[in-house]
């Protein structure tokens, strides 16, 4: 009673003063630049660190560039005119971009490659990405299990897909997902029916599933008409679901031709529905709501100028330089632990899923 009696009293003199929280401490704008809204994945990267540089007390400037090299380059350089402390980039094509991380560097602006390495410039400081050539492996061991490689005769008949040449991750996906499969195509095990085999053959641009579409069309007129196709190594879901439509217009999918293996990454919900549906087989969970904490860290730590957090200072050469980074783990998902991984965790909730 006494301590309202002395609030009242303090109101009436207007004396309160009002806490600000942390968030309003104004540390200045990081300007993040996201590839396309078309696969969820990166509207939660953008989202996650929104919410994260907020509660450091940043403000952000957030685009998204719809898969156009164009829109995002002039969306970057938007954001250095505009005088943002930092570029947080998840490039399109990450060889585009050295003449506007010059005029960065000039400015003092500091620059983070997320998720994607930003190839040919020295003006990149630090790479926060996940463990790229372990999705590879990942994909592939998936296969590997599924058709008992390791036990089986064989030989199994596959195709490979690969990620957008322009995208370093891609090569690094195939190069990881080929560590486990070159063996056995080696020795006949596993049989690629198209014969179509390296980046530059399999290679997807621009990571467009209506692409992966049309070419798996193309592999099973040619050279499944008879003979199945046991795997399809696919390296994204949004590629997955191309080549599963393409399958089903053959007749996969059914109990006298079940579908083949198809790998996939992100675990968007599409993809985790199909898997429920016994049509994709797994996917790769990268969790972005690590990848952009670890961002967030990363910025935070360079601005106070304290030890910016890295796990690996010897994989990702730029072409001009060993870019520092920071490796978060991916990790297989199939229909035996989509619910601890990705419920479990709070990613999805179950009814985004059911
Ligand atoms: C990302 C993947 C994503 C792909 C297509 C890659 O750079 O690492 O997570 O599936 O781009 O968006």
């Amino acid at each position: 009673m006494k301590a309202f009696k002395s609030l009242i009293t303090a109101l009436a003199l207007g004396a309160v003063v009002l806490v600000q929280p942390a968030a309003a401490q104004d540390k200045g704008t990081i300007a993040i630049s996201m590839p396309t809204k078309s696969s969820s994945r990166w509207i939660s990267d953008g989202n996650s660190m929104v919410k994260f540089f907020k509660e450091k007390g940043y403000k952000t400037d957030l685009q998204y560039a719809e898969d156009d090299i164009p829109n995002q380059l002039a969306q970057i350089e938007n954001m250095i005119t505009k005088g943002s402390k930092v570029l947080v980039i998840a490039a399109i094509d990450g060889t585009t971009l050295s003449d506007a991380l010059q005029k960065a560097a000039d400015k003092g602006i500091k620059v983070i490659a997320y998720d994607r390495l930003i190839r040919g410039s020295k003006n990149v400081d630090y790479y926060a990405t996940f463990d790229n050539f372990q999705v590879g492996v990942l994909q592939a061991g998936y296969i590997e299990q599924a058709l008992s490689l390791k036990s089986a005769k064989g030989p199994f008949k596959i195709e490979l897909f690969g990620g957008s040449p322009d995208d370093n991750n891609a090569f690094f996906f195939y190069d990881g997902a080929m560590s486990v499969l070159k063996p056995y195509i080696d020795s006949g095990k596993l049989v690629v029916g198209s014969k179509q085999v390296g980046m530059d053959k399999v290679s997807t641009l621009r990571w467009d599933g209506a692409v992966a579409q049309a070419r798996m069309d193309n592999l099973l007129s040619a050279y499944y008409t008879s003979g199945r196709v046991d795997a399809v190594l696919s390296p994204y879901d949004g590629l997955s679901i191309g080549i599963i439509s393409s399958l089903k217009g053959v007749g996969y999918g059914t109990p006298k031709q079940p579908m083949p293996v198809v790998t996939g990454q992100d675990a968007e919900i599409p993809s985790v529905k199909s898997i429920l549906a016994k049509e994709q087989t797994s996917t790769v969970f990268k969790d972005t709501r690590e990848l952009a904490k670890v961002t967030v860290g990363m910025v935070d730590a360079m601005l106070s100028g304290k030890t910016v957090p890295i796990n690996d200072t010897k994989t990702y050469n730029n072409g001009v330089k060993v870019v520092p980074s920071y490796l978060l783990k991916p990790v297989s998902v199939d229909a035996s632990n989509w619910k601890q991984t990705l419920v479990g965790s709070g990613y999805y909730t179950e009814n985004q899923i059911k």
